[in-house]
């Protein structure tokens, strides 16, 4: 008979298993990888919204702060002076230049508004004397005379004469005295375009150099250095300059003097805007200045950024830092950080300076994003071996399906052949009989032959019509009281007419002279006997003896049959329970089969709560043991009475029955 071949190959399944188990897991993995981008765009696009507010909230803040100090310079040029921090300057002005000034006192000021100095007619009579007559002694009295009133600036007009004349009839040293009173008087009072003092120091310092006095003329220069740059002064830049010169020793350029060229840098656009707000780098000092212009008048603040706006400290979040930026792209503040940031012109805030927030990525914020991300990763994981261990469970069943739907194939040619060999065998002999052309003196031969056949087709119905119940499951079993010792007796009995029964041994352990019992199926539990005493005779020689024992315990009673044949290899120990497999032996040996018989055998133990164990140790025989779970004892002679029909014997001392 043909064996069909199961379905496509194997391998052509593997291939397409793995082809789609790979395509579902590149989805998995793909739509994963998509979701994560996602998730990144997601959260960068959150973190600018979140930096885009706060950008939004210090700018307003900035603005806030320079509203206040714009009312303040209102409130400065109508009189009040504001309150200053350190480091930062304000002036109040008009039309002509600065009329009050607050905070650090500068050096110069863009514009200062003339002084009125006394007039100088009230000294026509001593010019008149000092340049017409060029009666310069008659001239200096007249002016010392006038340099004793009470007027400070008629005194100043006067000394500064008085010096003149002296210097001019070579007296040089009466000159330096008189500029020393000269510079008595003070700042505040001008003559001829400047401070008293200031014109007095400078003439000093140029007259000890014309005496040839360097080292007084350089300690005078410096005195007059340090006066420039008190800040006691009100001149203009000009002034300054040009008074400098004289003392070339002067200290490097400090804060005021920075605010004072700022300041005058920015005054062309102070003067020609009302009202202002810019940045400013001088001498590498980031500066700020505000200019307000109300009714009460104008004035202006210039200052370090971190002065005019104190808060700029402390504005650099924990989630962001803050950093502002010149138009000209200077850093005004702060330092420029890698990393997500929003960026805000000067023209979007009001603010004199550009501001970028840039985010710092919080240990926290980090971590609960890492371990979103892991949970993301875990589940898509988990997701993939899900996918793979259902692909191979499915996998595995169909390969499991294929090889049963083979076994099945390979069990429908078995069987196919061992019904053709005795039917051939039973069709030749009665054609033979039939014809008459048997020989007289064989046919009891003949007829033994034919017998033989029979039974063994019969033998194969049965065996097969015991499976096909087994596998519908009818018919139910019908459960009982059975003595194992007995029902072994019985079903060897039964074979004792057959030409290997001499071959059978049975042995019976029984720890006590009480019956065991088992709760079993009497039909069916024989039949898993003959099937195990079958295969040990059908695959041990013809010479060797096979062993029944059955050994009863408290628990359990167990039924063995042993023999000597070429044993189960370790790895078919497993595989021949199961139904349509047949082991190496029977192809060894040549032995016809079905491959049924310890599947039914299995299935009747199992369904009585047994066990079947297969012990061998190859090329020296199997052990096939039964093992039932034991029901009750009886007492010994009722138990007897009833369980054994053929047991002929009587127990030997140790309590074993030798049939
Ligand atoms: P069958 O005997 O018809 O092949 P079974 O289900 O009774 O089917 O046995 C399955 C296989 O187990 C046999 O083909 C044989 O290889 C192995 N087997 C069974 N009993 C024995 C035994 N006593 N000794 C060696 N091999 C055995």
């Amino acid at each position: 008979m043909n064996v069909a071949r199961p379905m496509t190959t194997p391998l052509k399944l593997a291939a397409l298993f793995v082809l789609l188990t790979g395509a579902v897991l590149g989805a998995i993995g793909w739509l994963g990888w998509q979701l994560l981008a996602q998730e990144r765009v997601l959260e960068e696009r959150r973190l600018h919204d979140r930096l885009d507010m706060a950008a939004n909230a210090v700018a307003g803040d900035l603005d806030r702060d320079l509203a206040a100090w714009e009312a303040q310079l209102s409130a400065f040029a109508g009189g009040k002076p504001p309150t200053l921090p350190a480091g930062v300057a304000a002036v109040a002005f008009d039309a002509h230049g600065v009329v009050r000034r607050a905070g650090v006192s500068l050096p110069f000021y863009p514009r200062v508004p003339p002084v009125s100095e006394s007039a100088s007619d009230r000294f026509a009579e001593g010019e008149r004397l000092e340049f017409e007559r060029q009666d310069l002694a008659s001239a200096e009295r007249l002016y010392r005379r006038m340099a004793e009133t009470p007027d400070p600036g008629v005194q100043a007009a006067a000394l500064i004469r008085v010096a003149r004349t002296l210097r001019r009839r070579g007296r040089i040293r009466d000159a330096i005295a008189v500029y020393d009173r000269l510079a008595a008087i003070g700042a505040t009072v001008w003559v001829a375009g400047a401070p008293a003092e200031l014109i007095a120091r400078h003439e000093r310092v140029v007259l000890r150099r014309q005496l040839g006095e360097t080292e007084e003329a350089d300690r005078e220069a410096d005195q007059l250095a340090a006066v420039l740059s008190s800040g006691r002064l009100i001149i203009d830049r000009d002034t300054y300059e040009f008074y400098g010169a004289s003392a070339p020793r002067r200290a490097p350029p400090d804060a005021a003097y920075t605010l004072a060229t700022a300041l005058d840098t920015l005054w062309p656009t102070i003067e020609r805007q009302r009202n202002g707000r810019t940045a400013i780098a001088v001498a590498g000092s980031s500066l700020t200045a505000l200019w307000h212009t109300s009714p009460a008048g104008s004035a202006a603040l210039i200052g370090p950024v971190s002065s005019v706006i104190p808060a700029l400290k402390s504005a650099s979040g924990q989630e962001f830092r803050l950093d502002l930026e010149a138009e000209d792209g200077r850093m005004v503040w702060g330092v420029r950080d890698e990393g997500p940031s929003v960026f805000k012109t000067a023209r979007e805030t009001g603010l004199p300076w550009a501001l970028r927030l840039t985010g710092i990525e919080s240990g926290a914020a980090h971590d609960l994003i890492r371990s979103r991300r892991l949970l993301q990763t875990i589940g898509f994981v988990l997701m993939a071996l899900v996918v793979m261990t259902a692909g191979m469970a499915i996998f595995r069943a169909l390969m499991r399906e294929l090889a049963v739907a083979r076994v099945q194939s390979e069990f429908v040619a078995t069987v196919s052949h061992e019904f053709r060999t005795p039917l051939t065998a039973m069709r030749h002999l009665a054609e033979m009989l039939d014809a008459g052309e048997a020989p007289h003196d064989r046919l009891p031969q003949y007829y033994s032959a034919l017998v033989k056949e029979t039974c063994r087709l019969q033998s194969l119905v049965e065996r097969l019509l015991d499976f096909g119940r087994l596998e519908a499951g009818r018919p139910p079993y019908r459960f009982e009281p059975v003595d194992p010792v007995e029902l072994v007796r019985q079903v060897l009995g039964e074979l004792g007419h057959s030409p290997s029964a001499r071959r059978l041994r049975l042995e019976a352990n029984t720890n006590s002279d009480e019956t065991t019992l088992v709760f079993g199926d009497r039909q069916a539990i024989s039949l898993a006997i003959r099937n195990l005493v079958d295969n040990a005779l059908k695959y041990s020689p013809d010479s060797a003896a096979v062993r029944v024992v059955v050994d009863t315990g408290d628990k359990e009673a167990s039924i063995a049959v042993i023999d000597l044949g070429p044993g189960i290899q370790a790895g078919e120990r497993r595989t021949i329970v199961r139904r349509f497999v047949r082991g190496s032996a029977a192809a060894d040996l040549r032995v016809k089969g079905t491959g049924i018989g310890l599947a039914i055998v299995d299935r009747v133990v199992h369904a009585h709560g047994g066990r079947l164990r297969v012990e061998s140790e190859p090329g020296r025989g199997s052990t096939f043991r039964i093992t039932l779970p034991v029901m009750k004892r009886r007492r010994g002679v009722e138990a007897r009475r009833a369980a054994s029909a053929v047991d002929t014997s009587e127990p030997d001392p140790a309590g074993r029955v030798r049939l």
